[in-house]
């Protein structure tokens, strides 16, 4: 087995599965929890997930950051106390995830734990004018129990206007209150590097979380766009690292394991690999998948080229079947406005992630007319699709799934 900070995988997957989290959740619901560190502390004698300087901020954070996107125990969630303990600390919340609920969870974990000096908490703001900004940040700050913000974004920003003088100054008096410590977006439109350039123009811009995946390795534009941040000290957080596929299961399912590491694994290692990039956020909705992402962040060997072949294989072999959200592209050859990068994107929480309720809620909040998408010839936006995604196909599964 092999060895990762002094402990063999085998050994941490035993330490975690053992006296983790039962033992954690008793510590902080007050039951008896002789073994385990106080409830949700990083465990000094455990390994703990690498470090990395998030850009201008000067803050060292994990590699391997909790995406908060998905239903957390509204008391005491165990999952974000075991992260904890292997020093995840950071945790990416929303406005909007697990219908609003996240930050008022992760309120509830570290009022119970007492650890907010403790914990790194991000989280966004849907509402991208300044007036709806403001208002969404107060309600954060209520709703996570806190009187400051490490980081707020705006969330999944696609009009690089917003980033304006106004909004500017309304960062600038945020953080000068002391509510908040850092500003960014996040993005995965199909615009991520244009918006990635504007952010290297912006002194107050601290950091941008944005799509970023082993399948797009030799994207120019995008390449460039990450130099300029990086260089302009921008933190680069990667998300929807896993580059995954909309419908047709079959065709992922095959390639499940590139080598030593099972897929999920060598992805987020393929991503950590690139230097510019801080930290990877991960979506871990069980002990299982936390397990396997920490000891991928603790152990320091870098993908073999067997494993890195394996992966730029499977890139190719389903490329037709991953979504960029360039929507604009497509989009622009439909007359109906149909949403298709959104609609894509549910398939996925749907098809990958097992998230069916999810993606039909969020398809149902798109417009009235972007939900219209049965008896609609999709033949002239797959013509378009660089990537070859079967949009016909696709959406045409995705009007049987979700539509009312
Ligand atoms: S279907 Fe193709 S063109 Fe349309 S958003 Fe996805 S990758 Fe871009």
């Amino acid at each position: 087995m092999k060895k990762s900070n002094g402990i063999t995988r085998r050994q941490l997957f035993t330490t975690i599965g053992g006296a983790g989290a039962a033992g954690i959740i008793g510590a902080a619901l007050g039951g008896s929890a002789e073994a385990a560190p106080p409830a949700g502390k990083s465990d000094e004698s455990l390994p703990q997930v690498p470090r990395r300087v998030l850009g201008k901020t000067g803050q060292k954070i994990p590699i391997l950051l909790f995406g908060g996107s998905m239903s957390l125990d509204p008391r005491f969630d165990p999952k974000l106390a075991e992260a904890l303990r292997f020093g995840v600390n950071y945790v990416d919340a929303a406005d909007c995830y697990a219908g609003g609920t996240c930050e008022t969870s992760v309120g509830a974990f570290h009022t119970r734990a007492k650890l907010r000096s403790e914990m790194w908490i991000t989280s966004k703001s849907d509402a991208h004018d300044t007036k709806g900004f403001q208002a969404t940040f107060e309600t954060s700050l209520k709703k996570l129990q806190t009187n400051y913000i490490d980081m707020y974004f705006l969330h999944m920003l696609r009009d690089p206007d917003y980033l304006n003088a106004d909004l500017a100054k309304v960062v600038e008096r945020l953080k000068k209150e002391g509510k908040i410590r850092h500003f960014g977006f996040s993005c995965h439109h199909g615009n991520v590097a244009e918006l990635l350039e504007k952010a290297a123009s912006l002194s107050w811009v601290d950091s941008v979380m944005f799509r970023y995946n082993f399948r797009q390795y030799g994207n120019k534009e995008l390449n460039k766009a990450m130099d300029a941040a990086h260089k302009a000290k921008v933190g680069l957080i990667a998300m929807k690292t896993q580059g995954s596929e909309a419908s047709f299961r079959d065709q992922w399912k095959k390639f499940e394991q590139t080598g030593k590491w099972n897929k999920y694994q060598a992805v987020l290692k393929a991503v950590w690999a690139d230097e510019r990039i801080t930290a990877a956020v991960s979506h871990m909705d069980t002990l299982e998948k936390l397990r396997e992402n920490v000891a991928a962040a603790l152990d320091k060997s870098k993908l073999t080229q067997t494993e890195m072949e394996a992966l730029d294989s499977y890139a190719a072999a389903t490329r037709a079947y991953t979504c960029d959200g360039c929507d604009h592209i497509c989009g622009a050859r439909m007359d109906a406005p149909v949403q298709i990068g959104d609609t894509m994107r549910f398939l996925m929480y749907h098809d990958v992630y097992g998230e069916a309720d999810k993606a039909k809620t969020l398809f149902r909040s798109l417009p009235q007319a972007a939900q219209k998408l049965a008896g609609l010839d999709f033949t002239p936006a797959r013509a378009a699709c660089p990537n070859g995604v079967d949009l016909v196909a696709h959406m045409k599964r995705a009007s049987e799934l979700f539509e009312v």
